[in-house]
């Protein structure tokens, strides 16, 4: 998935710009092809990049830190102290919020606030082994990119900043937030947009490594569970009682015909189902879970309210089954139908004339990196469905396998990506002019 092109004229370039500017306090380390920016091409934000560029071993060393540190869904505070820790540097007031996501505010000019972030959790339960292994320049470790390169990222950002001695227009915020996977529901992004309310104006969470991509579109998704609960009974005494694996059945052998758009993308899927005792039981309850998702709001909508009809259509064709065989309606015998929303990710949609992705576009063509627009589900989900400015970036280097025993990560050439991230921060946050001495 990653082109490799973009990397090795960065490490080119970087080393053309070593050789042809022994100074490097006085020229620092730029690329050819730059956007003539101000910004980037400002002596302060030469030495922020050159410092990462200097210390990208040291990112590297603290992602192997961090990862180690578990942070399964709903545990995330020993990691959050870790965090808390490494942004107690570099002039940041930093505090952990009631729901532990760790804050680090550096003061702007102005009030407005742009956001990096970072979540902290892993899809991994407790107990996982989670030691990284080095293995032919790969760490391997489940966690390590996901979201191990946004934390490390997120750390030396923090202090690139302060090396660069920058004064950002825009207050900056580095937030290592709780709950981006599964359950938890992106319920730390929830609270930071709602604690910022609107003194927040741009939103870079840091997801992964690759910098191949920018997620400008937030794909919706929701997952809900389906509980059908009966009287059960035996299955030859009490032939007849409506049965939930049968009312279930009947309702999924509809819903799994909905026809769905190819264009907005639109998917669904019931991965989980369980229910009975035994096999001569007639069971008591039975359930699945589903996940609906697509491109389009509405999409997501329509798929729902059609499992529920499906799901109730079935239940009433059990029912109907039950009195022809003589066994409803006697002593309330009946089903019920329990629908609940386990998680609600709203979609949304970065406009093409936005300011952040002109930024990302402009740190692009000046790091000289190739990179396309993308739709998935972080962090960014949350501020984009409320119309806010967001994306989701990658921290720099390769990596496969997220979610998985076997994810890895390669920090070759991640500098490009603390790069990237540090020059769209800046063309969003503005630099405070230079007093003259
Ligand atoms: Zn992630």
């Amino acid at each position: 998935m990653f082109s490799l092109e973009p990397v090795k004229l960065f490490l080119l370039c970087g080393m053309l710009a070593a050789v042809a500017a022994p100074s490097l306090s006085t020229t620092p380390m730029l690329h050819r092809g730059a956007a003539p920016d101000e910004t980037f091409r400002d002596l302060r934000t030469g030495k922020a990049l050159e410092w990462l560029t200097k210390n990208a071993s040291w990112a590297t060393d603290e992602q192997v830190r961090i990862t180690e540190i578990p942070a399964p869904p709903f545990h995330e505070g020993q990691r959050a102290a870790h965090l808390r820790r490494l942004l107690s540097c570099c002039s940041l007031s930093v505090r952990v919020d009631e729901l532990g996501n760790v804050i680090a505010e550096r003061r702007g000019e102005v009030r407005d606030v742009v956001m990096l972030t970072a979540h902290l959790d892993t899809v991994f339960p407790a107990g996982t082994n989670i030691r990284v292994r080095r293995e032919s320049g790969r760490l391997y470790a489940p966690g390590i990119s996901d979201n191990g390169t946004g934390l490390a990222t997120l750390a030396a950002v923090a202090r690139a900043l302060n090396e660069g001695k920058l004064k950002t227009r825009m207050t900056v915020v580095f937030a290592a937030d709780v709950g981006e996977e599964g359950e938890g529901n992106l319920r730390g992004m929830r609270k930071l947009v709602e604690s910022y309310g609107s003194r927040l104006k741009y939103v870079i969470a840091l997801d992964g490594s690759s910098t191949d991509h920018v997620t400008n579109a937030a794909l919706a998704s929701r997952r809900v569970e389906v509980t059908i609960t009966g009287p059960g009974g035996h299955s030859w005494s009490d032939f007849g009682t409506p049965n939930p694996i049968h009312a279930l059945s009947r309702g999924l052998a509809r819903f799994v015909k909905v026809r769905v758009p190819d264009e907005p993308r639109t998917t669904f899927n019931v991965g989980e189902i369980e229910g009975g005792t035994s096999v001569n039981s007639i069971p008591y309850r039975a359930s699945i879970k589903v996940d609906l998702r697509s491109a389009s709001q509405p999409e997501i909508d329509r798929l729902e309210a059609t499992l529920r009809e499906s799901i109730e259509a079935g239940v009433a064709e059990e029912m109907t089954a039950a009195r022809e065989r003589g066994m409803a309606n006697h002593n309330g015998v009946k089903l019920e139908t329990q629908f609940r929303v386990l998680g609600i990710r709203p979609g949304g949609e970065l406009p093409e004339d936005s300011p952040l992705l002109a930024a990302l576009r402009e740190a692009d063509r000046f790091l000289e990196n190739r990179s396309r627009p993308e739709r998935s589900s972080t962090d960014a989900n949350i501020p984009l469905s409320l119309g806010m400015q967001a994306i989701s970036i990658g921290g720099g280097g390769h990596a496969a396998g997220a979610h998985s025993l076997g994810e890895w990560y390669d920090p070759a050439g991640r500098e490009l990506g603390l790069q990237r991230v540090l020059l769209t921060l800046l063309g969003v946050a503005g630099l405070e002019p230079l007093r003259s001495k």
